[in-house]
């Protein structure tokens, strides 16, 4: 059976997923994938404003689907192919120091997509790889490592509805749903508020949704 699906994904570690995030979801029973990444310069220049090492083995532990984001936020597209390689694997060797599971999602920082990076993301046992060019993840159609996403923030709230109508029409497919901080307290470019995301997925459980993170979808193909 079919089902209308959309899939949830969080950048950047935000301390707000932890904080009103995960609670929302674990209410509706939504699943959701984490993109980590912990450049020093954020977490210097907005102390608190990110999660810590323990913040994220829980969020492993809750079932949650852990990313691997780049350590630094890197722009793949400017790295050599060794550079990319230490980008993933020091972030990768973080995931195993506190037994989090190896990630097989991935999202490109920035957002495009970076031809040359594809080789090493596969090399690096990444499966699915999150780009921000917008459309459905068409299982069989789509190219796993260049899949689009609907970006939302506040002054994009209406991508939440282009999400929904577009997996709505299409139950084989699924919507890829990219938030940053609810709200974000670093980068307020790509702020979300409380009541935004709060309303959104009272629109999904209302809606009978079925909602996951990459790394679930991607096995159910
Ligand atoms: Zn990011």
């Amino acid at each position: 059976m079919t089902q209308k699906t959309v899939i949830l994904t969080f950048d950047d570690a935000c301390i707000t997923h932890r904080d009103f995030v995960v609670p929302i979801l674990q209410k509706f029973g939504f699943g959701g994938t984490f993109f980590i990444s912990l450049p020093p310069e954020w977490s210097a220049e907005a102390p608190g404003a990110y999660l810590n090492w323990g913040d994220i083995v829980c969020l492993a532990q809750q079932g949650f689907d852990i990313g691997n984001h780049t350590m630094n936020h890197a722009n793949l597209s400017e790295l050599s192919k060794e550079e990319c390689r230490r980008e993933l694997e020091l972030l990768n060797e973080k995931f195993a120091e506190y037994g989090i599971p190896e990630p097989v999602s991935f999202a490109y920082p920035g957002g495009p997509y970076a031809a040359n990076a594809v080789e090493v993301l596969q090399e690096c046992a990444l499966k699915y790889a999150r780009t921000t060019e917008p459309g459905l993840w068409e299982p069989g159609k789509s190219d796993p490592m260049r899949l689009p996403c609907f970006a939302i923030s506040e002054e994009q709230k209406e991508n939440f509805h282009e999400a929904v109508k577009l997996a709505s029409a299409n139950e084989n497919a699924a919507a890829i749903i990219l938030y940053h901080g609810v709200p974000d307290l670093h980068h307020p470019w790509c702020n979300t508020s409380e009541e935004t995301f709060l309303e959104q997925m009272e629109f999904l459980a209302e809606n009978d949704f079925r909602v996951l993170s990459m790394r679930d979808f991607g096995a159910m193909q």
